[in-house]
């Protein structure tokens, strides 16, 4: 059984990469330092990948514009498929947001109706949300010309 002898002979410390000497077959550390060592060291990189992740690099200025008209523009086609000029339209709020509409970005806030709801506007169309898990969506005349 010399190549047995041979493959146990070059197994290698996962941590230091010192090659293992005799012992169980399923060994993988010299001892429990190395493996220590080598557990520590795995949980930080993984770390360090989360933390990438969550973290992408900076778009520049420009870039970072044309994002956030990209999602105003996207959420404005939602609303618009959702209503008419003539008539209001109403969705669960989050059959809207599973349609990708993101909540986060507007152009503008409505002052207060007079039975107090406010409605958020991307740009012409507006919405509100009402306590019980629907959305109402308006369309209103142009503001510009
Ligand atoms: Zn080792």
């Amino acid at each position: 059984m010399e190549t047995d002898t041979l493959m146990v002979a070059e197994r290698k410390c996962k941590d230091c990469g010192k090659i293992l000497g005799p012992g169980r077959e399923d060994r993988q550390y010299c001892d429990s330092a190395c493996r220590t060592n080598y557990n520590n060291r795995r949980r930080k990189e993984s770390q360090n990948s989360i933390e990438e992740v969550n973290e992408p690099a900076q778009l520049s200025v420009p870039d970072y514009i044309t994002r956030i008209q990209e999602i105003q523009l996207n959420n404005r086609r939602i609303l618009e498929g959702l209503c008419s000029e003539e008539k209001a339209g109403r969705i669960r709020t989050r059959d809207l947001i599973g349609k990708g509409f993101n909540i986060k970005f507007m152009t503008s806030e409505a002052e207060p109706t007079e039975s107090g709801k406010i409605y958020r506007f991307c740009f012409e169309y507006g919405y509100h949300l009402e306590d019980n898990g629907f959305a109402l969506i308006i369309c209103r005349k142009r503001e510009v010309v």
